[in-house]
């Protein structure tokens, strides 16, 4: 079995006296600042001016430009979103690191596709929570963890690993359970899960189930009840308890259904598709497409979000959730935590 580090692994001296620069308010950046500080890090923040900046000083942080902020960091924690990252890296982040310093990452894609290529005398390695920063937060609150990976890219100082599980434990993942892995693995499992399982798989099953009942001639209020509005309470099932689990509380029924249909659905074809999703996050492919999209301003981005937003789905989904308030106040706390 792997190694799984928990609290008591941990050796959270390597972070005493030094000054934790979290780079970015967002998602991640909010959560990673605010339950450091509470777990008695030296924290402050570097962020451009903005909502964010507004936000992390009503948060009580001291907040400085990024550059400003690394100037004065031990530990650079780069919580930007991957798109901005090799830039803002080039123009404010670079220029301030010093030998010895620590850069940090939550994602290792900007590392493992050569967009920022560190100083070789700096350590470098990723801390990355396995669940949105809103998350990371709230399970922190509670007395919780969001668990998480470690990577180890660069390690002069020769405690990159101490430094990499103490900065863990403040954030609470190493109340949940931490492994480690490398950037490289890190970086094409998580483009995967989010490709062909948590995000793409998930919406376009729902979608095609979705039109699969409407076209067929059925309200598309039963259609969204059937395909979107209980999958959360599947998933819970699952979340809590893995297949059997959920297995367990559906009917007999409803089970028989999941063993003879559920492999007619995703059959050896989607499968294949897997693969080829899979072997464009390995041979770089998705990550060029991504790059140059954003070069071009997002042109693709833009249109297909629009016509994705147009849908059928989202438009009855709205209606019903509005009678719905106890799901309402839940999708105004994402928002207002700023997870997306
Ligand atoms: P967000 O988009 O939520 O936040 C980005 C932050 O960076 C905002 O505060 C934004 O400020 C700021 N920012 C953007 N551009 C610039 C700039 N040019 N100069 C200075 N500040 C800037 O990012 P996420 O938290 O989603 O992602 C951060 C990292 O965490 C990524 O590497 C991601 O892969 C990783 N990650 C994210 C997870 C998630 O759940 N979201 C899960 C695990 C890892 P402003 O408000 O002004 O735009
Ligand atoms: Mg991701
Ligand atoms: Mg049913």
């Amino acid at each position: 079995m792997v190694k799984v580090y928990y609290n008591g692994d941990v050796n959270e001296s390597a972070l005493q006296g030094k000054k934790v620069a979290i780079i970015g308010y967002g998602s991640q950046g909010h959560a990673h600042a605010l339950n450091s500080k509470e777990s008695g890090v030296d924290v402050i923040v570097g962020v451009r001016k903005g909502g964010s900046f507004d936000k992390a000083v009503a948060d009580g942080h001291q907040v400085f430009t990024v550059a400003e902020a690394v100037e004065q960091a031990d530990l650079v924690m780069v919580l930007l979103p991957d798109e901005q990252q090799a830039k803002v890296y080039q123009e404010e982040i670079k220029p301030g690191l010093k030998a010895g310093n620590a850069l940090v990452f939550a994602h290792g894609f900007n590392v493992h596709f050569s967009q920022i290529v560190p100083p070789a005398d700096v350590d470098v390695f990723l801390v990355a929570p396995k669940g949105p920063g809103h998350l990371v937060r709230r399970t922190y609150e509670d007395g919780a963890g969001v668990p998480g990976l470690f990577a180890i890219h660069q390690d002069v100082t020769g405690t990159a690993k101490d430094v990499a599980l103490a900065y863990a434990k403040a954030i609470g993942s190493t109340r949940g359970g931490v492994l480690e892995t490398t950037f490289k693995e890190e970086t094409e499992t998580d483009l995967f899960g989010e490709q062909a399982v948590l995000c793409g798989g998930i919406t376009s099953l729902v979608k095609a189930g979705f039109e699969t009942l409407v076209e067929a001639g059925y309200q598309p209020e039963i259609a969204y009840f059937e395909c979107l509005h209980e999958a959360k309470l599947i998933i819970d099932l699952m979340y809590e308890g893995g297949l059997a689990n959920m297995r367990y509380s559906i009917s007999d029924t409803a089970q028989w259904g999941d063993f003879v249909s559920g492999p007619r659905v995703i059959d050896a074809r989607v499968k294949e598709s897997m693969k080829a999703v899979l072997t464009d996050i390995q041979t770089g492919k998705f990550a060029y497409d991504w790059i140059l999209e954003n070069q071009a301003n997002r042109p693709q981005f833009n249109a297909i979000n629009n016509n994705e937003n147009a849908h059928l789905i989202e438009e009855v989904g709205q209606k019903l959730r509005a009678m719905m308030p106890f799901v309402k106040r839940q999708e105004k706390e994402a928002v207002n935590a700023g997870a997306k």
